[in-house]
């Protein structure tokens, strides 16, 4: 489980401990790992910054036989058409697109070797809209994630593991915490207000999404990219 220091990684990370899973919460936060695993007792925080393309190697594995991955980890910097600094460029490729294929092959390997493994890549209703000004390499990459997803559903489909997408509309997390408070609430408010169902999502309803995906009740979804979005992708 990568980003599980905060917000969806954290939650999904609590859920898949409450449901009996040796969680390894990956995350670059010690602070948020050492609450994480006060909180859930058993959790085994594993620090690393997964920009670092060869620590990450390592670290993952480290952690032995993986059944289940969640890529989650996210990070968004302010970048338009016509201003994006290339270190922001740099930091939001590194953690949702490098991040995604150097976790995935080390994780994956395991996988194939045992014909079984299920992998979740959390991506976002951006993927294929633009709606929130100084977002548009936060959406390149997660269309990125999601080309990634097919490609990979693909490639590991014959050997019996699965790669699906969850997309997310707008959750109330520390990353949207920083885009409100560096932006405004208004583009926020217009994806909300474009929504069929008019509300933001919560917690509860990625984490649900991204379990249903790692189950055997999704023994034969593979390769879907799948919004909770309240119905925005319709509109
Ligand atoms: P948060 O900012 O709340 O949490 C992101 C997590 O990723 C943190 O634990 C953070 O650790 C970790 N992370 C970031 N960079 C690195 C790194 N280099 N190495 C290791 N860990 C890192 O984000 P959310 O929970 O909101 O987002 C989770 C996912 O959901 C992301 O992929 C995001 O793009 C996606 N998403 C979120 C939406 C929302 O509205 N919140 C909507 C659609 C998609 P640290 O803080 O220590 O850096």
């Amino acid at each position: 489980m990568t980003g599980a220091g905060k917000g969806i990684g954290r939650a999904i990370s609590v859920a898949l401990w409450k449901g009996g899973a040796t969680v390894y919460a990956v995350s670059r936060t010690q602070s948020d790992l050492d609450s994480l695993q006060t909180d859930c007792p058993g959790i085994q925080g594993v620090r690393v910054d997964l920009q670092d393309w060869n620590a990450t190697q390592t670290t993952i594995t480290t952690l032995g036989d993986v059944d289940l991955l969640v890529n989650n980890a996210g990070v968004w910097k302010s970048s338009s058409v016509l201003d994006t600094p290339e270190e922001n460029y740099k930091i939001m490729m590194d953690v949702m697109v490098k991040a995604v294929v150097n976790v995935t092959q080390v994780v994956a390997k395991g996988m194939v070797a045992r014909r079984s493994g299920a992998i979740v890549n959390i991506s976002s209703i951006c993927s294929r809209s633009y709606d929130v000004e100084s977002d548009y390499i936060y959406c390149a990459a997660k269309a990125a994630v999601d080309q990634l997803t097919r490609c990979q559903a693909v490639e590991l489909g014959p050997h019996q593991v699965r790669v699906n997408s969850v997309n997310p509309t707008v959750v109330k997390t520390s990353m949207v915490a920083t885009y409100i408070s560096e932006q405004d609430a208004g583009p926020v408010q217009r994806i909300v207000d474009r929504m069929p169902m008019s509300r933001m999502a919560e917690e509860k309803d990625i984490v649900n999404a991204t379990l249903y995906l790692l189950s055997d009740k999704a023994d034969m979804i593979n390769g879907a990219i799948l919004p909770v979005d309240g119905g925005y992708w319709c509109t």
